[in-house]
């Protein structure tokens, strides 16, 4: 069966279809600034094999319904294309940010479903909107075929009361739902299936702790296969350091920047998303120029990649507590995967938690799962790459088989 992964955004579509056969990826693409004068499309068909063939297009896209179109043109294609008709296709997984408490597992997007979602906006105001309009045009053009919401949320659903509450007036939960939700949470669930297979043990019996570090970071504790706690909290804000997301501050900080700094809500909110972390400390939020701004003797890139890895550390200590036994570490995305100098100093001085790096195993580049640790570390460090399209085809393969 095929399936086709969409990503839905404010101004782009990212879409992948997949094989499931041998979950062979059959073309790969991501349509640009939609609304804008000058839209793009770029599809690469077949990647990876003798037959890879990159289709770029700038045209002016005026919704997501266009971009769509062009998406689908491009896979229909009678010379190049990979399907011949539409009802090749067999379903259709959407990444769908926030499904609140309503959904704990993907689920088939049916009138009801749709509700649900647009109930939750509130909750994910820029993601949800977007999310539904690849929901709607995706149902136009493809009538009939099963589609499936697959939700960034869904995972950490496990997570017990106490783990979830904010110590605020409990009314604040009952009325407005604030509480911690986590996010990443396909890309949690999916390294902690990846490594229990590499492992070679149930997943159900593991417990790990599963590190995404990207533009967003995340950490996930996962007792027993399933999410029990994790550092995202009400928004994607919360816990670690990110490339410009501050992760945890002091609360009273945005009391002190409106008195003090006559700083309204919209700008405090602005300075903590767009312009704090890894950008706030040093000017810099990709990986790669803080270190090449480190070798350059730069103090401030020395200083944040200090104060994410630090931070990494004190996240991991109190997932440890939280676990108790801990089976195995898990490293993924663009940074977590490629970078052996933070994979390291998170977890430096953690020896004696059982917990040893080999550090020339740390240095190998791979783009395959590969354990870090030495044999006689009592917890396995792994790096496994993530694949969230892959994981939503495997999600929505698997609603379709419940
Ligand atoms: P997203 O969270 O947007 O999905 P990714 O998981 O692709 O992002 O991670 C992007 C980040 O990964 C970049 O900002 C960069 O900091 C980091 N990164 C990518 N490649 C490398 C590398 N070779 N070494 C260190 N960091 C890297």
């Amino acid at each position: 069966m095929k399936i086709l992964v969409i990503n839905s955004g404010s101004s782009s579509i990212k879409f992948q279809l997949l094989d499931m056969a041998d979950e062979a990826v059959l073309a790969s693409g991501l349509v640009e600034r939609i609304g804008e004068p000058q839209g793009l499309i770029k599809c690469t068909l077949r990647p990876g094999t003798d037959k890879e063939l990159v289709v770029k297009k700038t045209e002016s896209i005026a919704d997501h319904t266009g971009g769509m179109r062009l998406a689908v043109e491009i896979l229909l294609d009678k010379d190049q294309g990979v399907i011949a008709d539409k009802s090749d296709v067999g379903a259709i997984g959407h990444r769908v940010v926030h499904g609140g408490e309503d959904f704990h597992q993907p689920t088939v997007i049916t009138a009801e479903v749709l509700t649900a979602i647009e109930k939750n906006i509130p909750l994910a105001p820029l993601h949800n909107p977007a999310n539904m309009d690849g929901i709607r045009v995706a149902r136009e053009l493809f009538v009939g075929v099963v589609q499936v919401a697959v939700f960034d949320t869904a995972f950490h659903q496990t997570i017990p009361p106490h783990a979830y509450h904010y110590a605020l007036p409990y009314e604040l939960y009952e009325q407005e739902r604030i509480r911690r939700y986590g996010f990443h949470g396909t890309s949690h669930k999916f390294v902690a299936g990846e490594c229990a297979r590499v492992m070679g043990r149930p997943l159900a019996e593991l417990n790990l702790i599963t590190i995404h570090l990207g533009n967003g970071c995340s950490m996930t504790a996962v007792e027993n296969g399933k999410s029990v706690d994790t550092s995202l909290g009400f928004t994607p804000l919360e816990g670690l350091v990110m490339g410009t997301r501050s992760g945890d501050v002091d609360p009273a900080i945005h009391a002190f920047l409106a008195r003090n700094c006559n700083m309204d809500i919209e700008a405090i909110d602005r300075l903590l998303n767009k312009d704090s972390g890894l950008k706030g400390l040093c000017g810099l939020n990709d990986m790669r120029d803080i270190h090449a701004a480190i070798a350059a003797g730069n103090e401030r890139a020395k200083l944040a990649l200090q104060v994410q890895t630090y931070r990494n550390k004190k996240y991991i200590g109190a997932f440890m507590a939280v676990l108790g036994r801990v089976d195995g570490i898990v490293f993924t995305a663009g940074i977590g995967e490629n970078d052996g100098v933070v994979r390291a100093m998170s977890l430096q001085g953690l020896e004696p938690f059982g917990i040893t790096l080999d550090h020339e195993a740390n240095g190998r580049r791979s783009t395959q799962p590969a354990l870090l640790s030495t044999a006689e570390s009592r917890v396995q460090v792994w790096v496994i790459p993530t694949n969230e399209e892959l994981a939503i085809a495997r999600e929505t393969k698997a609603v379709l088989s419940r």
